[in-house]
């Protein structure tokens, strides 16, 4: 373990498999930062293909009775854990802002949203169906179960270090599978005190597995080649996610994607102009930007652009720019040099194309992975800020003129995971919500994600649901039996 400046408690920094935790075979640790100010924070272990192998074992040792425990018992543990979540709630959020760098509000606002997905499916773990039918020739019956997939390999991404390990871990349990979690290499911290709190919860040793690695390609690629996993649910970006659909291929896993998105935000001119600028600030903003479901392109018709800019522009520019755990801020640094580079490349190639920028569009100079509040208008189409999904405080603003041309340029993307669209009339939005292809679509809200609702893309945004009861359908596969009577 290891002390974390503000924690009440040490934070596990080995490897969990089969309900202990051990050193990284080998004995190699790598250095979590803190993306404030770049300085180490804590030195993790490096798991190795043996110790994935390892995992593998352990989970596919406890899956035939974890799968056989009674519902209402993954029920209780779940219902424990969403507990043990909140009331560790201040550690955790903490926890998140360290190792992310993300404002302090906007962990809490994970940390409920993470702690959610141990309650829906405490909820759901317990109503699962089943159907009797009589065939329709008669004298035969149709009996349909459904199984816990078997074992299921968890690839999470550092953006959301809670909750898209809960959002999988969280259904897996309800539904008797077992997991190896591999947390990204950025933030394992949280991951890691999360699995700390479900044995605390009563899940069994073996069920849950936690491997943080440096060696993502390598953990992957030998637990993906190992014939007693069953399932991967990953998410993260496009580009590795079409390679671990390729590796699936080999084994024919079932396969959960939750990849990149594009999210275009349509203002049109008869919206409530401050809610829609309230709903930028929930869209843009959370978690920083660094959100697939962050608002990356704002397409606002041309009578309200100029004035929806001004605005959204003065609320941004007001936006207290920090450390994550200073008072008042809520605005912390990106999680890396890497993805504060990128921000940077992507505003000035905008800016070269002919984009004016009429907030921020320059890093500050001094130490951490900070990048301020940026509004540019007059966007040319094409360019990198429409284009890339920018995972950043960054907010492009494109005119337009009729609904069709939004429609055609709200799905101009490869990308369909969530669109907004903000309107007085409630019609022309639904008409909207049908037209564009996004797997989900808020209507004057600018934040969809909800425990209790399918999450998911369409097209290069994924395959699957996460939350919701299509959340808990991914663990399961159906098993018919069939008998005369
Ligand atoms: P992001 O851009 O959000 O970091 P990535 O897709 O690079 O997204 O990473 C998401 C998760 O996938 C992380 O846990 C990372 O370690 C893991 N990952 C990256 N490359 C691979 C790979 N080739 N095989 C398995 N996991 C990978």
């Amino acid at each position: 373990t290891t002390t974390v400046p503000g924690l009440s408690r040490p934070v596990p920094t080995g490897l969990f498999v089969g309900g202990r935790w051990r050193a990284a075979s080998g004995g190699a640790t790598f250095a979590v930062l803190d993306p404030a100010d770049g300085q180490q924070l804590a030195a993790v272990a490096d798991a190795t293909p043996e110790d994935a192998t390892a995992a593998m074992d352990a989970a596919h040792a406890a899956l035939p009775g974890f799968a056989a425990t009674p519902p209402r018992q993954r029920s209780i543990m779940l219902r424990r854990a969403f507990e043990l979540v909140h009331s560790h709630a201040d550690d955790i959020a903490l926890l998140m802002t360290r190792e992310n760098g993300k404002a302090l509000p906007d962990a809490r606002a994970e940390l409920t949203y993470a702690a959610e997905f141990f309650r829906w499916f405490s909820e759901e773990a317990v109503r699962i169906d089943g159907d009797y039918r009589v065939a329709p020739a008669g004298g035969t019956r149709t009996l349909v179960t459904r199984q816990p997939v078997g074992v299921c390999l968890l690839i999470t991404p550092w953006n959301f270090p809670a909750a898209m390990a809960t959002r999988k871990i969280g259904p897996a349990l309800a539904a008797g599978c077992t997991v190896v979690l591999k947390p990204s290499e950025e933030t394992p911290l949280t991951a890691l005190l999360l699995a700390e709190l479900l044995a605390e919860a009563g899940v069994p040793d073996g069920v849950v597995n936690v491997l943080p690695t440096t060696a993502a390609q390598d953990i992957g690629a030998t637990v993906m080649a190992d014939p007693r996993l069953r399932k991967i649910s990953f998410t993260g970006s496009t580009a590795v996610g079409k390679q671990l659909m390729r590796s699936a291929a080999d084994q024919v896993l079932v396969s959960s994607m939750e990849l990149g998105g594009n999210a275009p935000f349509v203002v049109f001119d008869d919206a409530d102009l401050d809610a829609a600028v309230d709903g930028a600030m929930l869209a843009k903003l959370r978690n920083g930007g660094e959100a697939c479901t962050a608002a990356n392109r704002f397409y606002v018709q041309a009578p309200v652009a100029d004035e929806f800019a001004r605005r959204l522009a003065e609320r941004m520019g007001a936006v207290t720019v920090g450390r994550g755990d200073d008072d008042g801020v809520t605005l912390g640094p990106l999680v890396n040099e890497a993805t504060v580079a990128k921000v940077e490349r992507i505003v000035r190639s905008t800016v070269d194309a002919g984009a004016r920028a009429v907030l921020g569009g320059e890093r500050p100079a001094g130490p951490g992975f900070f990048y301020p509040p940026t509004v540019l208008m007059d966007v040319p189409e094409g360019s990198a800020a429409l284009v890339e999904e920018t995972f950043g405080p960054v907010a492009p603003i494109v005119r337009f003129d009729t609904d069709e041309q939004a429609v055609q340029l709200a799905n101009g993307t490869p990308y369909g995971l969530v669109a907004y669209v903000f309107t007085g009339d409630l019609a022309r939005g639904l008409r909207l919500s049908e037209a564009l292809e996004f797997g989900m679509v808020g209507v004057n809200r600018g934040v969809v994600s909800d425990p209790a609702a399918p999450f998911g893309g369409v097209k290069q945004s994924g395959i699957g649901r996460e939350g919701a009861h299509e959340g808990l359908a991914e663990y399961l596969q159906t098993r018919y039996v069939s008998f005369p009577l």
